[in-house]
């Protein structure tokens, strides 16, 4: 259940709520917004003496039955998609947002070199590693905070929001010091002492989903953050694991379409680390905007073939351009299916 109080609601109204639910036998969560308070009821059993209770009671604006373990994220507890509101575009609203930059940031020449030819490309957003999640312990690490600081001023330089991995709960005030969005590889999604720090980094968060991850695992993994008191969460699909070995990972595009049937929260496709492999990746941008994701979030690169890592993934600055301008007719389509169809 998830109980939404009217704005303004004192203190005392609010505990006389929890107080009610505690008497029915549920646990509580809240959330206390700026202008309201939520509180989800969490437990087993049948809930309806204890919704109609609720409806009852003067302050409450609404009680809703929800049956997902997910409760915030869930199109049950809010009908309206999450627009995550960033310096020069919003995400999960009617503008179609392409983030792109190096796997990691390497050096200022690099990245100043990508954030000139990502903002020439009419991208919005520019990514790059500073604190990289390796398999190997002997491979490039990241340049951690000298790459925050240079990922920033090369962002700053060009007028583009950043987005960055953050990789540990230690790290989460410092990497939101110099970022705009905090990026959750696919490795931590069910690290869940870093979901928890995300809630008040004060920062939107991308959540990556893990290898071998379900839609309802990065859904519970959302829930952590928003539980914890950050709504600002979009959802990355970036391949799973399966047997087939052609591509680095297999992405699993109709995971869009499903998660916008379940949450409000925005999708966004990875076709990067998907494939592995940059001839790839312009058919799998042209997919995922079909499919309706909110947002791509890719790897480019001046020189690719020198790059620290991911390379061979990496699309060269000038296919990087050639790729958003036949992206357009798509993009277009896009927007005419958002501005009238779905809900
Ligand atoms: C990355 O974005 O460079 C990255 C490491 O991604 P993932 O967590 O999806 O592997
Ligand atoms: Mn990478």
């Amino acid at each position: 259940m998830i109980i939404s109080m009217k704005q303004h609601t004192p203190q005392t109204g609010v505990d006389e709520v929890c107080q009610r639910i505690r008497d029915f036998g549920y646990k509580i969560h809240t959330i206390e917004g700026v202008e309201r308070v939520v509180i989800a009821a969490i437990g087993v059993g049948d809930v309806t003496a204890c919704l109609e209770s609720l409806e009852a009671m003067p302050q409450v604006e609404r009680a809703v039955r929800i049956s997902a373990p997910y409760k915030f994220v869930s199109k049950e507890f809010k009908k309206d998609k999450t627009v995550i509101r960033l310096r020069n575009c919003e995400i999960g609203g009617g503008e179609f947002v392409v983030m792109a930059g190096p796997c990691s940031v390497e050096n200022e020449k690099q990245i100043m070199e990508s954030a000139e030819a990502v903002a020439a490309a009419g991208a919005q957003v520019l990514r790059g590693g500073a604190f990289k999640p390796r398999t190997s312990p002997y491979d490039f690490q990241g340049l951690e905070e000298e790459g925050l600081k240079l990922l920033r001023k090369a962002g700053d330089a060009m007028g583009l929001t950043v987005i960055t991995e953050v990789m540990s709960d230690r790290d989460v005030p410092l990497v939101a010091e110099y970022t705009d969005i905090l990026q959750i590889g696919a490795r931590n999604m069910q690290n869940f002492s870093l979901l928890k720090n995300l809630g008040k980094a004060g920062r939107p968060v991308l959540l990556k989903r893990g290898l071998s991850s379900t839609m309802k695992e990065l859904l519970m993994s959302a829930e952590y953050v928003v539980a914890h008191g950050n709504n600002d969460v979009m959802l990355c699909e970036r391949g799973i694991r399966t047997f087939e070995t052609v591509t680095r990972n297999t992405c699993d595009l109709v995971a869009v379409p499903v998660l916008h049937e379940m949450t409000h929260l925005p999708v966004v496709v990875d076709p990067s680390h998907a494939t592995g492999k940059r001839s790839l990746v312009p058919a799998l941008c042209r997919a995922a905007v079909a499919i309706g994701a909110d947002s791509i979030l890719m790897e480019v690169h001046p020189c690719p073939e020198k790059a620290v890592s991911d390379g061979a993934q990496s699309l060269h600055l000038p296919t990087f351009a050639a790729m958003m301008r036949d992206l357009q007719p798509y993009v277009a389509l896009w927007k005419r299916e958002r501005s009238g169809a779905r809900s």
